[in-house]
């Protein structure tokens, strides 16, 4: 059924556990960009990982018979970077942890890579980390360096269980300067402002569309933007009755959001 209140005029969409999860696609992921590139509807897909590039993503979405521009990705490494460039302009010197997704993306903002005399030291997910990095990091916030973290996200699933996330890292980075990081990535509204700058839609004129709680909805939330839940990633119905952020519309997955967007859309065209 449509839901009368459901007539976004842009789509921002979560990947993992929305689009896919691991290597497979999602049910409605495919008949949802059909539906989006169709009627023209502008949307952007944020994610919190930091560690692969948009057109490494747009790759991943690419073998799974989905295809999108590269510039419709926007990592939190590439909303870091967009954010640093803002506030610090281009030359800003910078010690990274992270990964290449997070290197590449604060290079092309302009930044410069620096192992000491930082101005801002970038802190996200980095699988390879070591101690004279995680020092070298710990010296430059004590000596004033602004401390600035991709995404918040403490641990992230595997096949084994969960791995140590930015956040974790962070932590480590926290409790040895009692310096705590401003978060680019959701739940914070950075990212999800630059999308809908970038797409020129108010917030209100959105949709959130993701699978967690705790980062998307909230996210929305902070953003001002009104949110759709999935249930095809890490929230379960039943973790929704104790849950202190609520979802404006909550969907089975992207079929069933689909289904409701979709007849709303033909009725608007
Ligand atoms: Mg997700």
């Amino acid at each position: 059924m449509p839901d009368p209140r459901l007539a976004p005029r842009a789509l921002l969409i979560d990947l993992d556990g929305v689009i896919y999860r691991g290597r497979q696609v999602l049910p409605g992921a495919h008949a949802l960009f059909a539906h989006l590139h169709q009627h023209r509807i502008p949307y952007r897909l944020l994610t919190n990982n930091a560690t692969l590039t948009p057109r490494q993503y747009q790759a991943k979405l690419r073998a799974m018979g989905i295809r999108v521009p590269a510039t419709s990705v926007l990592t939190s490494a590439v909303a870091t970077a967009a954010y640093l460039r803002e506030v610090a302009g281009p030359g800003a010197r910078v010690l990274v942890v992270g990964e290449r997704g997070l290197r590449n993306a604060l290079r092309a903002a302009g930044c410069v890579l620096v192992d000491r005399q930082a101005d801002y030291v970038v802190a996200g997910l980095d699988r390879t980390v070591c101690y004279p990095r995680l020092t070298a990091a710990c010296l430059a916030i004590a000596a004033g360096a602004t401390f600035i973290g991709t995404n918040p996200d403490p641990a992230f699933p595997t096949e084994e269980g969960l791995w140590p996330g930015a956040g974790a890292i962070q932590a480590l980075l926290t409790a040895c300067t009692g310096v705590r990081p401003r978060v680019i990535g959701k739940p914070q509204p950075t990212m999800l402002e630059q999308a809908l700058r970038q797409l020129g839609v108010a917030p209100a004129d959105a949709l959130m569309v993701g699978d967690s709680l705790l980062t998307d909805v909230a996210g929305g939330r902070a953003a001002g933007v009104p949110t759709a839940l999935v249930l095809t990633g890490v929230t379960r119905a039943s973790d929704l009755a104790a849950a202190t952020v609520r979802p404006d519309h909550v969907f089975r997955d992207l079929a069933e959001l689909l289904a409701a967007l979709g007849a709303r859309h033909e009725l608007l065209a």
